[in-house]
């Protein structure tokens, strides 16, 4: 996370808003006009920009900026009001208690910034997991819109809170790995130990890590070379379903692989 605090970008070291021991979660605002990208050596003028525009709000009476952060679209996060200190921007004092609030220096459509970079969705989601460390927030992350009358934090916004606000580029879980049966037999007959040499099939690997799993091999020899201590690991793995003599004698058979590849997250083919 790249936390800018108070001191380091010229605001009071500590928030004049009023203590609060936790919330129930966090909510996602947007800046509700249009807003122009800018290089980032801009972007904590900007946050400058908003906290005096909320100081001279006679009518909200804020004593600080309203959000306790705010994050840029490179995906830096600006403390605002900070952690355990109560947010002035959810609508209501009673919103206000439950939730605290993140904005996003993100603009309308229509020209400028509207749609969140990458960086900047890594940025709130950073902020959220900040104040759940430091602010005792729960687990909720909401919108703005949820439970008071207004569009923010905006559709974009809206449709990746209601999401789970998961980081861009999340890892699906890993496609589940192919063993070609025939490219395994030919680098178990072919492959000497070879420790340090280019792997000839890169296959072998998920079936050392499957006898690593069944407790026979070991892991300093899972090294993606079927040499000597895989085909004897193999032979254990084939005596153990019922095979013997030259039926176990290491070298993979469209059963033993198939079984050993349902067990461990592996596809067969020829
Ligand atoms: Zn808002
Ligand atoms: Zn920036």
């Amino acid at each position: 996370m790249d936390l800018i605090r108070r001191s380091q970008y010229g605001l009071p070291a500590t928030s004049a808003a009023s203590p609060i021991a936790k919330t129930r979660g966090t909510k996602v605002h947007y800046l509700g006009s249009a807003y122009p990208s800018r290089r980032h050596d801009l972007c904590d003028d900007y946050v400058r920009a908003v906290r005096a525009s909320h100081l001279a709000n006679t009518q909200e009476n804020y004593s600080d900026i309203a959000y306790n952060a705010l994050v840029c679209e490179h995906g830096t996060v600006y403390e605002g009001r900070g952690p355990n200190r109560r947010t002035g921007a959810n609508g209501t004092k009673a919103l206000n208690d439950t939730h605290y609030a993140v904005c996003a220096l993100l603009g309308t459509p229509g020209g400028g910034l509207s749609s969140p970079p990458d960086a900047q969705l890594h940025g709130l989601r950073d902020a959220i997991e900040w104040l759940r460390a430091e602010g005792e927030a729960g687990d909720e992350i909401l919108g703005h819109r949820d439970g008071h009358p207004t569009s923010c934090p905006g559709d974009a916004l809206y449709d990746w809170v209601r999401n789970g606000a998961p980081r861009p580029g999340a890892v699906p879980p890993p496609a589940k790995p192919v063993v070609d049966l025939s490219r395994l037999i030919s680098a178990a007959t072919v492959d000497p130990p070879k420790s340090g040499t280019p792997v000839s099939y890169a296959g072998v690997r998920a079936v050392e890590a499957a006898l690593l799993a069944e407790g026979l091999l070991a892991q300093s020899l899972v090294d993606g070379h079927f040499g000597t201590s895989t085909i004897r690991a193999y032979a254990a793995w084939q005596r153990r379903l019922g095979y013997s003599g030259a039926a176990a004698d290491g070298i993979p058979g469209r059963t033993s692989l198939t079984r050993l590849g349902t067990a461990h997250g592996f596809t067969v083919i020829d």
